[in-house]
This record gives C-alpha cells, sequence and structure tokens, in this order.
C-alpha cells in the first residue's frame, strides 16, 4: 500500500522531550498517513509510551510539532486547550490496563464520553455502543460490570469505548501485555479487524506475527530515537540496524 501522495494524518516533525534532565525523545519525525498501521517496538525504556502519550497531549513536550489533520501545529505542544481536547477528541487510546470504571457496566463505561463530550443523546450513544461492543464480539456482556468480565473481554471492552468516540486514529500502548497468554489472540484478532476496516492505527507491541499481519511500517526505537522505519518483511527479515538485530533476537 501506497500514501505517498496523500497529506499525512498525522505529522510529527523535530520532536524532543525532555524528563528533567533525561531526555526521553530526540529528534523523532514520523509522518502517519490516512489509513496506514505502524507498530513501534524497541527495548523497554526507548520513549515508545512518550512518543504515544505526546500524541494524545498526555505529555508535554518541548521541542518540535505533532499535527493532526491541521490541529496542534503551535511549537513545542503549545496548543490552546480546545484544541488538545479537540485532538483527544479524534484519537483513541487503549492502554496495557484497561482503565475502565469500575462501578459501571460495559454499556455505561462506553456511552459515558460520547454523551459527555459528543453531546450524543443517550439513545444514540448506546445504539452506536451496542453496534461497536458487537464488532469486538461482546455484546451480551454489555450489562455486566468490568470486574465480572476476563482481561481480554475487558480489552476488547476498552477498545469499543475508544472507538465509540469515533476516533480518526487509534493509539495502541501494549495492548495484549498485561493479558494471559491464552487472551492474547481475541484481542490481536480485533484490532486486526479494525485494520481491515481502514482505521489509520499505531500501535506499540512485540507481537510480531500480528505486526507482519497488519502493520504497512515497522518502527523501531531506542534510547529515545526512532532507528529504523521498514516494511515488516525487510525489519524481521534483514534488520539493517546493529540494535535492531540485537532486540530481534532477545524477542523471537
Ligand atoms: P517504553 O514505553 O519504551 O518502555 P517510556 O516511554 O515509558 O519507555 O519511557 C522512556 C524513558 O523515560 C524511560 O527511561 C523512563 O524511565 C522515562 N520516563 C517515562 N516517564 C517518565 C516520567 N513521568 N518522569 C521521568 N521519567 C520518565
Ligand atoms: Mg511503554
Amino acid at each position: 500500500m501506497t500514501h505517498k501522495a496523500e497529506t499525512p494524518l498525522l505529522s510529527i516533525t523535530g520532536l524532543n522531550k525532555w524528563f528533567g534532565a533525561y531526555h526521553a525523545l530526540r529528534d523523532v519525525d514520523l509522518q502517519v498517513a490516512k489509513g496506514e498501521r505502524i507498530v513501534v517496538c524497541g527495548p523497554s525504556g526507548s520513549g515508545k509510551s512518550t512518543l504515544i502519550r505526546c500524541i494524545n497531549r498526555i505529555e508535554r513536550f518541548e521541542e518540535g510539532r505533532i499535527v493532526l489533520d491541521g490541529l496542534g501545529s503551535a511549537a513545542r505542544g503549545r496548543a490552546g486547550q480546545r484544541e488538545i481536547e479537540e485532538i483527544r477528541r479524534q484519537v483513541g487510546m487503549v492502554f496495557q490496563h484497561f482503565n475502565l470504571f469500575p462501578h459501571m457496566t460495559v454499556l455505561q463505561n462506553c456511552i459515558l464520553a460520547p454523551m459527555r463530550s459528543l453531546r450524543e443523546t443517550r439513545a444514540t450513544a448506546e445504539a452506536h455502543a451496542r453496534e461497536l461492543l458487537a464488532r469486538v464480539r461482546i455484546a451480551d456482556q454489555a450489562d455486566k460490570y468490568p470486574g465480572q468480565l476476563s482481561g481480554g473481554q475487558q480489552q476488547r471492552v476498552a477498545i469499543a469505548r475508544a472507538l465509540c468516540m469515533r476516533p480518526r486514529l487509534m493509539l495502541f500502548d501494549e495492548p495484549t501485555s498485561a493479558l494471559d497468554p491464552e487472551m492474547v489472540q481475541e484481542v490481536l484478532d480485533t484490532m486486526v479487524a479494525l485494520a481491515e476496516d481502514g482505521m489509520t492505527m499505531i500501535c506499540v507491541t512485540h507481537e510480531m506475527g500480528f505486526a507482519r499481519q497488519v502493520a504497512d511500517r515497522v518502527v523501531f526505537m531506542d534510547r529515545g530515537q526512532i532507528l529504523e522505519v521498514a516494511p515488516p518483511a525487510d525489519f524481521f527479515d534483514s534488520p539493517r540496524h546493529e540494535r535492531s538485530r540485537e532486540f530481534l533476537g532477545r524477542i523471537l
């Protein structure tokens, strides 16, 4: 798939971030086209989560630009509060830990943000939520509480909940790494289905089968830098950077 002709949906240029004296992201550049699927991998501590969190403006950054379809074009992440809220509305995020509200049912978890921030009516939000719960194959659990579900089911709810906001970009930060092994595949299957539907996705994951199956490009990060960007077949079969090879040697 080529996306060269299009203006990118997401454009990251010259991104630098520090935590105090620690230089966590170094000159990160990444353009993501609409419909593109990116897998980000790299050793623990290499800055993957920090990058994802900067895209969603959960973290501030000191240098560079992250522009989502024209939003957030001011340098250094100095977007206004309204612009940040708009970016967050358009960017869905799924974390390692599901972060569902435990005192709300699955359906209530799904309709809260659409009612509050998209001002959808309860009827509209519920109809949409039920449709998405069906899509992640969990329609029959709508009235349960998160604690009554398995980890894999909770993560699928978290994906449906993010989709309820009708995001233009989905970010996944190691969505399967806290799951029992037998539940990993059901969550990956959900992500594959989402990719097949054309969702633009950036997924931090070490699930290399998933990367090979759906990624247009694999981004390898090490010590705050992007060291290599390549189609999955090239990255896995002939990584160019020595540290990519080391990393793959450890995880494959
Ligand atoms: P990864 O997701 O690739 O494992 P992170 O983005 O979580 O890496 O972290 C990158 C580096 O930044 C790590 O060295 C981590 O300790 C550091 N870091 C992350 N968050 C903070 C924070 N809030 N304060 C200070 N250092 C942080
Ligand atoms: Mg991380």
